[in-house]
Parts: structure tokens; sequence; C-alpha cells
């Protein structure tokens, strides 16, 4: 399909990139209500039509899972939405997720040739359109059922990589179960970004057309402590299983008086509020106590989103203190912008060395050193180097640590003959084999922390390994009626 825009090039160049519609900072700073709105048609379309329909679409090889970004945005300028969002499923099953959380501004939009001299296409926003255009006008219709007839899989955890596992598996007919630790699916979509993000009637409207696909989610599970997986090979049945269980357990600095009362980790303080719903305490039985000051240690998604949810919890004055310069801090650029404008306050090259307590206990002040940047180090990225003597101390009363979090092992330590490195990380190979025959592996378990997208991606790969292993099973069983194809 080419021809649909009708401006010549150089017309398209003179176009500013759209702007989404987002709420005021003065009146979203107070409510968890979405911040970003994203595009109305117009800008819509204004925006797809910045499009060069570039022959090679660069911005292709950029997302993870190559969604067709050209061939959806033709679609949009045709006034096809539908047909823009069935063609994003086909290689995204969480579009109205990624367009509002991915980290294009370092994938697809990064690759797009217009950001050479130009501003790139805008991507997320439209993925972002053509998903909400869905759900607006009540067109997310459950896709056809498939007949599963295949075998059974299991996959352990319901975040993004075992969703996105789940639902290549159940089109391509397996019988599949998602066995999740929590009351609710959606991993860190759920107990980790906030409402203010991710609008959780989004995220439950995406999982439902999941289990629309025939895939079954049990919730309330702890694989490795409620069942083994060798249980669930033996005596569940399962014929394969992926492990997708994320990297949730968090990380300390490990200086003096974090067991003061009021020092969270971020993993606790997001859950309490994302997932038990502490801020409407006592509606809900979960309680969350903030001070007037707060301080934030972290520089990634995490740290951003804790702060920005501590300030509409009622902190006056909020701070993020993060060792690097801005440039460096990993968080997406639109949130670290929106938290600027909802009044935190950046500390920047700065590190805290010490949490400071009261008679009564609790958190009255940190103490801070400023840093400055020394040689790169292996990754690239500048050392961190303390300088003597510029300690200063932060009267806060509230400290909630985000400097990163680590695997849980109880499915490492309760799997014979899985292995996993020193971080604790499971070990795979390219296409998520483990080193258990039948296992499989990805997403944050494996990754030891990354985006919502690199975990998708490896469960779709993991998913066509899946397949191509309980092809070669049912073919070495019967060699002669095992036709390849479809098991369903
Ligand atoms: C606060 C926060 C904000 C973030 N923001 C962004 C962002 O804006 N953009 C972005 O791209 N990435 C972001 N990330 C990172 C991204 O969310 C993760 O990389 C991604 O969710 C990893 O997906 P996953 O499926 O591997 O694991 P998870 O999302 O962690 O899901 C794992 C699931 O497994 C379950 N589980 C664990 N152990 C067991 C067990 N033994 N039995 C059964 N179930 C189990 C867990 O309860 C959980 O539901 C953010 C992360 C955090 C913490």
């Amino acid at each position: 399909m080419t021809g649909v825009n009708t401006l010549r090039p150089a017309e398209r160049l003179k176009i500013p990139r759209q702007q989404a519609i987002e709420r005021p900072p003065e009146e979203r700073c107070r409510t968890f209500q979405e911040v970003s709105l994203g595009f109305d048609e117009e800008r819509a379309l204004v925006e797809a039509s910045r499009c060069l329909e570039c022959k090679d679409a660069a911005c292709v090889k950029g997302c993870p899972v190559n969604v067709d970004i050209r061939g959806f945005i033709e679609l949009l300028l045709a006034r096809d939405h539908l047909g823009a969002i069935n063609r994003i499923r086909e290689a995204n099953a969480l579009p109205a997720v990624c367009g509002r959380v991915c980290p294009q501004e370092t994938q697809c939009e990064l690759m797009c040739v217009l950001g050479k001299k130009y501003t790139p296409i805008a991507i997320g926003k439209l993925e972002r359109f053509a998903a909400d255009y869905e759900i607006r006008h009540g067109l997310l219709l459950p896709p056809p059922r498939a007949q599963p007839g295949g075998e059974q899989v299991a996959i352990v955890g319901s975040g993004p990589s075992g969703l996105a596992c789940a639902a290549d598996l159940a089109r391509l007919g397996y019988r599949v179960t998602i066995f999740e630790a929590l009351h609710a699916p959606g991993g860190v979509l759920r107990y980790g970004i906030p409402e203010f993000r991710l609008p959780r009637e989004v995220l439950d409207l995406e999982i439902q057309r999941i289990e629309a696909l025939g895939v079954e989610i049990v919730t309330n599970v702890v694989v490795g402590k409620t069942a083994t997986i060798d249980e669930l090979f033996e005596e569940w049945r399962f014929a394969a299983v992926y492990l997708a269980t994320g990297a949730g357990t968090p990380h300390f600095m490990g200086i003096p008086g974090e067991n003061l009362v009021g020092v969270y980790s971020a993993n606790e303080f997001l859950t309490r509020v994302n997932l038990m719903q502490a801020h409407r305490f006592p509606d809900f039985d979960t309680p969350i106590k903030v001070g007037r000051t707060v301080a934030v240690i972290g520089g990634g998604n995490t740290a951003v989103d804790a702060v920005r949810t501590a300030r509409r919890l009622g902190a006056q004055q909020a701070y993020l203190i993060y060792r690097r310069s801005r440039d460096e801090m990993p968080a997406r650029r639109e949130e670290i912008l929106h938290a600027e404008e909802e009044g935190v306050r950046f500390i920047l090259l700065t590190t805290p060395i010490r949490i400071l307590g009261g008679p009564d206990n609790r958190v009255c002040g940190i103490e801070c050193q400023r840093i400055a940047l020394g040689e790169p180090d292996m990754t690239g990225r500048r050392t961190p180097m303390p300088i003597p003597g510029s300690e200063f101390i932060l009267p806060v009363q509230t400290v909630i640590e985000a400097i990163g979090a680590r695997v849980n092992p109880i499915i490492q330590t309760t799997t014979p003959g899985l292995e996993s490195d020193a971080r604790g990380t499971v070990v795979t190979d390219e296409t998520k084999r483990t080193s258990r025959p039948g296992v499989f592996a990805g997403g944050d378990l494996a990754r030891g922390g990354a985006t919502v997208i690199l975990a998708m991606r490896d469960g779709r790969v993991a998913a066509a390994s899946i397949d191509e292993y309980l092809r070669a099973r049912r073919q070495a069983a019967h060699p002669v009626g095992a036709a390849a194809g479809n098991v369903g």
C-alpha cells in the first residue's frame, strides 16, 4: 500500500512533531489520573503525515519486536485505524501498554531518519493512538478463540514476558496456563508502573484479550513453593515450561540507617500503592506513610515513578538524588520531564552516605556527598567518584531506595540442574533454552532488569523455541503421523 500521503517530502519536513495532550502539572500532581492523554485523531493524522515512508524502514529494526511501523502509519493515514492496530498486534500483544511505557527515544524513534536533522516521528504516540482508538470505540473484540489441542505449556510469571509468550503459544494452538504468585496478573505493569502512566483498565483490557486467546491465568501460585518445576512436569503433566519471574527483589545501598522507620525500597513502596491501593487506606487494608519531605535515591524509571508517587501522596518537597548527571539518567525522557514539571527537585552528581534518625528511630535526614565523574568504565559510563569534604545533610522524613533489583532465587534453588550465574539470573542460549530440557527462560529473570519490550521479545523467541522443541518431541514419538504445522 503506497501513495496515501499526498504531501511531497519537502512539505512533510516542514510539519513540526505533534505534541501529546497532557493534564496540566498543577492539576495532575495530586491525582493518580493519567498524565499523558496521547493524540486526538487530528494530531495523529498530522503526525502520521510526517512519515517519509522509507523503503528500508530503519525504525522497524529499532523495535525489539519488529512492529511494521511504516505499514501501520500508512494504515493510519488511510484512516484505517483498526487495520493499523491489527498490524501492530501481529508483533506486539500489548500495544496500549507499549505505546505508553516503551523508551521509544532509544529504540524505534532513535532510528527514524527524520531524527538526523529534524525530530523523529512520534511512533510511540501513534501506536498508542491506534490502540486507544480500538478501546475507545469498544472494538477491542476478543480474537477468535483458538481450539487448543496441543500440549500443555506452563508459564511462570504474568509480566510482559510471560504474557507475550502465552499469546504466541495460544495462537499456535497450545494449551497455555500462566501461574502468577500475586493475586493479580501483569507483573511490573501492575505492581510497579503507577496508574498515572498506565491506567489499570487499559492493562486489564490487554490481559483480557490475551485470555480470550484461550490462555488461563492462575493467580496466588508461587512456583517453587506451591509446586516445583519437576512437579509441573511429572504431576501436572506440562510438556514445557517458560520461566518469566522477573527481577523483583530489591537492592539496598548498604549505608547506615537503612533500618530506620521511614526507609522503603521502591519495590515495596510502589507495590503498596499500585497493587495494594495503600493510598486509599483505610478503604483498603495496607497503609503507607509519606513525610512532608521525601528523598528518592536512583535515576531509573523506578526512581522517577517512586518520587512522582510520593508527590501525589502529599510530599511537599520531593528530591531525587542521583549520582550521575541528568543526561545519564536511565529513566524515559518524558518521565524525567514530567517529574520536573510536577515540582520534583533533582539533586544530581550526589550520593547518599548515611540515613539519619531521631530518638524515635524515625528518619529525620540524609547525609550526602557530591560526586565527580571519572573515566568511562567497562559499560562506557563514567565512574562516579566521591568528592572528599563535600558532605551535606538534607532534612527528610522518608527515604525510598530505587537503585536496582535482583532476581528471586526460589525457582533456581528448587530446580536441580537449572544453571544460573553469580547474580542468580537464569542462563539461557539465544533461543531461551535453559540447561534443563523443556525449560525456557527470559525477561528480567534472564536479563537482570531491562525493559517491557525486551522482556516481550524474549517471550516471543521462547514461544517459537518451545514450538520447535515440542514439534521435535512429537516427531520423535510418532515419526510418521507428526505433521509439522499448527498443533491446534
Ligand atoms: C517501577 C518500574 C517502572 C518501570 N518502568 C518501565 C518503563 O516505563 N518502560 C519499560 O520499558 N520498562 C520499565 N520497567 C522495567 C520493566 O517493567 C521490566 O523490565 C519488565 O516488566 C520485565 O518483565 P518480566 O515479564 O520479565 O517480569 P515482571 O514484570 O517482573 O513479571 C514477573 C512476574 O512473575 C511473578 N513471579 C515471580 N516469582 C514467581 C513465582 N515463583 N511463581 C509465580 N510467579 C512468580 C511476579 O509476581 C510477576 O508478576 C520498569 C520497572 C519498574 C520496577
